[in-house]
């Protein structure tokens, strides 16, 4: 073979790559009919779905201190994560959050693939352990599936639909509200379900969102995986050949060739029976290697592990493996790259878990009245106007006074206590009246704090602008 036919046998082979697995060579979509996997991966991938469904449904009831645990309150730029608040005044710390999780994301990528996709993604754990579950019941197998969309509109084939459209809305009714409650809390969900002429705005979104689920459920399904999710588009910068990866062992494998009982076997241990390809959710064939549209669902192991069984081969022909475990049987270890990134993320970690401690509920904000500059204040005394602004993130009302906590000076409030109510803010202003003999250069430093009655709640500092005093 010379060069050129070379070069064209790769570029064949390498073809696959050039539309994704659920599009035609005319861009139609082919609709997948995967069949259901059976064995070990996918029983623990059910128990596995099983703890999520009952994590996502539990989550919003759990309340801490009277707040949700999680809130994720788009619309009002309010979030509690972990029962702790946060505003708008606090992006900085959300701003770390979402480093922390994408080098996370990259971490965890370069060293287990795309593990996150086939057991954690809600989109795959709700596609594949709930919505296909339940296609199966309703339809049949992928062979029923395949024969029915194929045939006429026969009474049984428009209850089938029918019953099988009905419960998808449904779910993804049910499913949008647990997503709600997550925005706006249960309490409020509660509240809309109960007064909804009062809500219209949340009933909307309820509509929308029970819309975009039932949507993307019964039709666009693992589109949302290949064609949309940029995480999976990603992969091929964020893997590298030490990552691991559901992967066909082409060493062991190839070449591929039917079994023949009648004659003694010289070909690799792929039997080529299709099974792999069959009950894959993105339609793709492992064997081709590693790509974009795999999302790590364990089920052609399942599948070839029962085939390699049945034939009395060893299992793991396709198998959680690296590139390099499969190219030169080296064992899966951790490498440079990801002891740096390990090193980033434990740095962003630390410094986020001290930013979440250091949190205070309630926040004041000091500023001299813009413009003003001292005002001299009887002979002995200068005065400074302030500015205060108070964010209670509490779920109390609080009344504060302001009290000087150094030097020997006064404060005298601008009207009277300041009320500041629960998760709510407030403003205020007051003088900080100084002897002359305390200023001892322009700008001198000041520590006022807030007090609850006796009690302190936080302390702020602050400059007094004076004329340098004469005694000096
Ligand atoms: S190739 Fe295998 S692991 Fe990847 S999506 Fe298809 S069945 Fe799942
Ligand atoms: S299931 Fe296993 S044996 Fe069958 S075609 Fe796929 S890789 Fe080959």
């Amino acid at each position: 073979m010379n060069n050129e036919e070379n070069i064209q046998q790769e570029q064949k082979k390498e073809s696959f790559r050039d539309r994704i697995a659920t599009v035609d060579a005319q861009g139609k979509r082919k609709w997948i009919f995967a069949q259901k996997p059976k064995g070990k991966f996918y029983n623990i991938r059910t128990y596995v779905s099983f703890f999520f469904f009952l994590i996502f449904v539990t989550l919003p009831f759990i309340h801490v201190n009277g707040r949700p645990l999680f809130m994720f309150n788009i619309p009002q730029a309010k979030f509690i994560i972990f029962g702790k608040v946060f505003w708008p005044q606090d992006f900085f710390i959300f701003g770390i959050i979402m480093i922390t999780f994408i080098v996370f994301i990259v971490l965890f990528t370069a060293a287990f693939g795309r593990l996150f996709c086939g057991w954690v993604c809600p989109q795959t754990i709700f596609m594949e352990m709930l919505f296909r579950k339940l296609e199966y019941a309703i339809e049949g197998d992928a062979a029923k599936q395949k024969l029915m969309a194929a045939g006429p509109w026969t009474s049984e084939k428009i209850a089938r639909k029918a019953t099988k459209h009905i419960v998808f809305y449904l779910l993804a009714f049910i499913i949008a509200n647990f997503f709600l409650a997550y925005i706006i809390g249960v309490k409020e969900l509660w509240a809309m379900m109960h007064h909804p002429a009062d809500n219209v705005g949340n009933i909307a979104a309820l509509m929308v969102f029970s819309a975009v689920f039932y949507a993307v459920y019964a039709f666009f399904r693992e589109q949302a995986c290949t064609v949309v999710c940029p995480y999976g588009r990603l992969q091929g910068v964020l893997l590298d050949k030490n990552s691991m990866i559901v992967a066909y062992d082409y060493k062991r494998g190839e070449e591929r060739k039917k079994i023949n009982k009648s004659e003694e076997r010289t070909a690799g241990d792929c039997i080529d029976c299709h099974q792999c390809v069959k009950v894959c959710p993105t339609g793709i064939d492992i064997r081709n290697g590693t790509q974009m549209e795999c999302v790590g669902c364990t089920a052609c192991i399942d599948a070839c592990d029962h085939m390699m069984e049945s034939v009395g081969f060893k299992k793991g022909l396709i198998r959680y493996a690296s590139e390099n475990g499969i190219a030169n049987h080296e064992k899966l270890h951790y490498t440079r790259r990801m002891k740096m990134y390990t090193g980033l993320l434990i740095v962003l970690t630390g410094l986020l878990t001290t930013l979440l401690l250091s949190q205070k509920d309630v926040k004041a904000t000091v500023m001299r009245t813009p413009g003003l500059l001292f005002q001299e204040k009887g002979t002995d005394s200068i005065s400074n106007l302030y500015n205060i602004k108070i964010v209670n993130k509490t779920m109390n009302d609080i009344p504060l006074t302001v009290k000087l906590e150094d030097h020997n000076g006064t404060i005298q409030q601008v009207g009277n206590t300041i009320h500041v109510k629960k998760e709510g803010q407030g403003a205020g202003s007051f003088f900080i009246i100084l002897p002359k003999e305390q200023i001892k250069q322009r700008k001198t430093v000041v520590h006022v704090s807030l007090y609850e009655g006796d009690k302190k709640i936080t302390t702020v500092k602050t400059n007094f602008l004076g004329p340098i005093s004469s005694t000096n």
